[in-house]
């Protein structure tokens, strides 16, 4: 009953429309503003965070050289402690072996921590396809289903809505697929979570199959790892009979030393906490305890393409904080549906595209240019990654993927482009442009639309393939005179 973004515009278009939402702007507005001010209080108390910052980078870096041989120790671990490893090269295998767990053990319904593996593979509605209903956990991710809505955070996944909205939604739809919201149900927090704990725990007590993400993965040890803040996440991991987890190859560390740094790092920079209230562990099955039958799905969708890119490799340390789109000028005015994707802000914009691929659909190709290169995203990266630059670098790409082929007629800024290359290629070239320019300028300067303070003379709009760039910048009449000529004539003393 969730959304898709499947088919979202690109993200001009789309942020055009949430730009006009005034009530998803304040909402925004609100939250990143708090969850910023808590983040950047707790880095403060930290003496040495840059270089735990460091340490971070060169572990998750360190690991990904070496990501095969992690990944191995890893499976071999698991599997050491009664846990069934399966490799999933895209999201269709990852679903396909989930839908095929619940069915052989007869599930109508699976409960599930929040995830973002498998948000990123659309696995609900794989499920929902073969009949199975996936109830999510977590209280955002409660909200965003119980509206039919999308996620737009990767840590919030309702941060667009407020409390009024949510008690709507509450009472609205509980009823029908479970308990419903009280009557008398206000906006206090308090009695939201009431009413969401009343909800879920039912799902708890009958589910017999659960799925999980996590966010680390242990290979020494053959240990997952998930962090949350309000509990559900445990009682999903503890009380079904089976467990699956859904985990990307990237969020394997060799060892639990590794895993510390991370424990520092993660819940400053998500929830802007000193720890996170659930820190929870397994390793595959204990007699008599927990799931008894215990599946890992190590995913890879994308992700040997993005450590393939020697630029953008860096996008997989990311350990989902969400301090970059905290602090995104970008995101906290769009939101994050914008994005079109379950990965909305900096991250997003480079994760999608290096995933999926670049030059294959407009909507990913769209997302390295939403971003003003202001850096902030950077600064607030707990694992040091220069999201500007591979911005940059994915640019590049999207233009080289979009060249017309030899055949085809080529784009008006292409061609403009090599006009410019052959100018600039050489002295002579450059100075006959001038000279051209020169007298166009002379001419053109009677016929300027507009005089700005100081004297300087504007065209207006100039028909043709140029105005689609005049309609959004001013174009100054040339001078009369180029650097050059008057160099030649007054030798700089003029
Ligand atoms: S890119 Fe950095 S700041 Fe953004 S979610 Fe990932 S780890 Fe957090």
């Amino acid at each position: 009953m969730t959304g898709t973004f499947v088919g979202m515009p690109p993200f001009p278009s789309a942020a055009r429309t949430a730009l006009a939402d005034t009530q998803l702007r304040a909402n925004l507005a609100h939250a990143t503003s708090t969850i910023r001010a808590k983040r950047a209080g707790v880095v403060a108390e930290v003496d040495g965070w840059e270089e735990l910052r460091l340490a971070g980078a060169a572990i998750k870096d360190n690991t990904l050289l070496h990501l095969d041989e992690h990944l191995l120790r890893l499976e071999e671990s698991l599997t050491a402690r009664g846990a069934t490893v399966h490799w999933a090269r895209d999201a269709a295998e990852a679903c396909a072996v989930v839908v095929d767990i619940a069915k052989r053990y007869g599930a109508e319904e699976v409960v599930k921590v929040k995830s973002m593996a498998t948000a990123e593979i659309d696995l609900n509605s794989a499920l929902e396809a073969e009949g199975i209903a996936a109830w999510e956990t977590d209280l955002a991710e409660l909200i965003v289903q119980l509206g039919d809505d999308l996620p737009s955070h990767i840590l919030v996944p309702a941060i667009h809505r407020n409390r009024a909205e949510i008690r709507e939604i509450f009472r609205s739809s509980m009823g029908s697929v479970g308990r419903p919201a009280p009557e008398d149900l206000s906006d206090e927090p308090a009695r939201l979570a009431e009413a969401a704990r009343l909800h879920l725990r039912e799902k708890f007590l009958r589910a017999k199959v659960a799925v999980s993400g996590a966010n680390f993965a242990v290979a020494d040890s053959g240990t997952l790892v998930v962090v949350e803040s309000e509990g559900n996440g445990r009682m999903c991991l503890t009380l079904p009979e089976v467990l699956v987890s859904v985990v990307g190859i990237e969020k394997v560390v060799p060892t639990w030393s590794d895993l510390d740094v991370f424990l520092q790092l993660l819940p400053r920079s998500s929830t802007g906490e000193r720890m996170n209230p659930y820190t929870s562990t397994w390793s595959g099955v204990t007699p008599g305890d927990g799931p008894q039958e215990v599946h890992v799905v190590l995913l890879d969708n994308g992700r040997t393409r993005a450590l393939a890119d020697e630029v953008g490799r860096q996008a997989l340390r990311c350990i989902r904080c969400s301090a970059c789109l905290n602090v995104c000028p970008v995101y906290e005015r769009t939101g994050g549906h914008a994005y079109g994707s379950v990965y909305p802000g900096p991250i997003g914009a480079i994760l999608n595209p290096l995933l999926k691929g670049v030059g294959v659909d407009d909507q990913t190709d769209s997302l390295p240019y939403a971003s003003s290169l202001c850096g902030a995203c950077f600064e607030a990266c707990p694992v040091r990654i220069d999201i500007p630059s591979v911005l940059v670098d994915l640019r590049a790409q999207v233009v080289d993927a979009h060249r017309a082929p030899r055949h085809r007629v080529p784009k008006a800024e292409a061609v403009a482009m090599k006009g410019a290359a052959f100018t600039f290629g050489s002295g002579s070239r450059l100075g006959a442009a001038e000279r051209a320019s020169s007298l166009f300028g002379r001419l053109a300067g009677r016929a300027g639309r507009r005089t700005l303070p100081g004297g300087r003379r504007l065209l207006g709009r100039i028909p043709g393939p140029g105005a689609a760039w005049t309609d959004a910048r001013d174009l100054p009449v040339p001078p009369a005179e180029s650097f050059r000529a008057w160099w030649r004539r007054t030798g700089g003393r003029g």
